[in-house]
């Protein structure tokens, strides 16, 4: 038997001769070190995400998913799921376990008579954007076209539709979910409807949704884009911002935020998406916002919904290093509007973003516990984004983030975006689960008594 780095929980190689009969087993090709994917394999968006899985899987279907469960459990293996990769905290890895990768398993199919799309769980936004919009539909996700369904879901979602549809999470139908023990469940309002709820809200703590079914509507060409003013004006359009968000239509959605041009120039940016049937209407709506000060740069217009959802892909690219801190606060005051001014100061890189969002609307007419999700009311988020390239700057970055979100403390609700938690914020990630985090451990332990899902937004069975 010779030694391979496929680990146990207690740190004892699994044997060839089980790899072997697994990888028999499965449609996907099992990846360990030294194959030549193996590098490309282990890597995700988040380049400061250094992990080492002993194999990871890349599944070919809802059978290779179950038949990776059996084997991670038999053989005492820790388990990482990946869907988009995007998580900022590297949730979709683990060292020396097996990553079940969802990364090929992303069809689409879309029921237009019914306004339905079925997709398979390690599909990206873009994969489902791209097919919808043929028939002139869209689902409600998140604003960068590369990030996965399977996380971005399971922990909410919110993106350029949330105000009019809520999030990603109320608009699931029903999963196909591949529990702890390797049974395929459906969870819906009608079978499993507790596994149902805390799959909406619960991330990726309950199995691996191997398909989702999802409602859309009838959004196709929308009118928006990007505004950008001189960061001097930064205070001005921030007040003016949360002044024109008391009153706009939830058809509307608009994020502001400290970014640079690409030159390097510090700026501020407003970013706009009306989504309703009158494009004139949304023309007229945002017209306040173009007129905040001397725009140094202004791309707004009618387009169809999938370019307005890629519009920020540049600025997330694959491969810069990045670390995350936010938090939900209690509106947006003067006081507030200024400390954001003087921490955008210390942002060093060009490359990184303060961001200030608002989802108030239809999310927050539903109760609280009316599935996991539970930041449903109507405060801003603000987040704290650094993004660079040179390593010997994980430091500097990463503190700059920390010091930033604790200057915002004083305003802060309390309340955190599950989504976007970086590594290690267990705290905070009990905060996001709110009220809701008694019954997120009672289900835990019917569902995953042994914490066999652990690398996610991590809810202990025996909290
Ligand atoms: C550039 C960027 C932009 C973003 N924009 C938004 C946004 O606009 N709105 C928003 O709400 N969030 C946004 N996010 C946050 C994003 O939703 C979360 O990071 C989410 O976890 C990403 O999902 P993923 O499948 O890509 O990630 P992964 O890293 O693959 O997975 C994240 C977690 O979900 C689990 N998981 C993934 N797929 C499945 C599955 N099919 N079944 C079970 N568990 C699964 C993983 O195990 C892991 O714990 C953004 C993130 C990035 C990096």
């Amino acid at each position: 038997m010779t030694d391979t780095s496929l680990r146990n929980r207690a740190g004892k190689a699994v044997p060839t001769e089980s790899i072997a009969a697994f990888t028999n087993e499965v449609r996907g090709d099992l990846i360990q070190p030294g194959h030549q994917d193996y590098e490309d394999a282990r890597h995700i968006w988040n380049a400061l995400v250094d992990k080492h899985p002993g194999a990871i899987l890349k599944c070919r279907g809802t059978a290779d998913v179950v038949a990776a469960v059996k084997f991670a459990r038999a053989n005492d293996v820790v388990v990482a799921v990946r869907g988009g990769g995007h998580n900022v905290g590297g949730r979709a890895l683990c060292d020396d376990g097996l990553v079940i990768d969802l990364s090929l398993m992303r069809g689409v199919h879309v029921d237009p008579a019914r306004q339905i799309v079925r997709v398979q769980g390690g599909a990206t936004l873009g994969d489902v954007d791209r097919e919808t919009h043929v028939h002139g539909l869209a689902v409600p996700f998140g604003v960068i076209s590369k990030t996965g369904v399977g996380g971005l879901t399971l922990g909410g979602g919110v993106g350029w539709l949330v105000r009019k549809y809520g999030p990603t999470c109320d608009n699931v139908l029903s999963m196909e979910v591949v529990l702890a023990d390797g049974v395929l469940r459906t969870a819906s309002a009608d079978e499993n409807p507790d596994l149902f709820w805390a799959l909406r809200g619960g991330g990726g703590n309950f199995g691996v949704v191997t398909s989702f079914l999802y409602q859309a509507y009838p959004v196709s060409t929308v009118f928006g884009g990007l505004i950008v003013y001189p960061r001097a004006a930064a205070g001005e359009i921030l007040r003016a911002y949360r002044a024109f968000m008391d009153k706009a239509p939830e058809e509307l959605t608009v994020y502001a935020g400290f970014i640079s041009t690409p030159d390097g120039t510090p700026a501020t940016a407003i970013v706009a998406c009306w989504s309703g049937k009158d494009l004139a209407a949304g023309e007229r709506a945002i017209a306040p916002l173009r007129k905040l000060g001397e725009p140094l740069m202004e791309a707004v217009q009618a387009m169809p919904f999938p370019a307005m959802q890629s519009i920020l892909d540049t600025a997330f690219p694959s491969g810069t290093r990045n670390y995350w801190k936010s938090a939900f606060v209690t509106g947006l005051s003067d006081e507030l509007v200024e400390v954001l001014v003087e921490q955008a100061k210390g942002m060093t890189s060009p490359l990184s973003g303060l961001l200030v969002e608002y989802y108030g609307g239809a999310g927050g007419r539903k109760a609280s516990d009316a599935n996991a999700f539970t930041q449903r009311g109507s405060d801003y988020l603000i987040g704290f984004m650094p993004q660079w390239t040179d390593p010997t700057e994980d430091d500097a970055q990463i503190d700059w983030a920390k010091v930033a979100w604790q200057a915002i403390q004083p305003y802060a609700t309390g309340g955190y975006l599950l989504n976007y938690l970086a590594e290690g914020e267990q705290e905070a990630v009990l905060a996001a689960f709110g009220v809701n985090y008694p019954r997120l451990v009672e289900l835990k332990r019917k569902y995953d008594p042994t914490n066999f899902f652990r690398m996610n937004q991590n809810i202990r069975p025996d909290a």
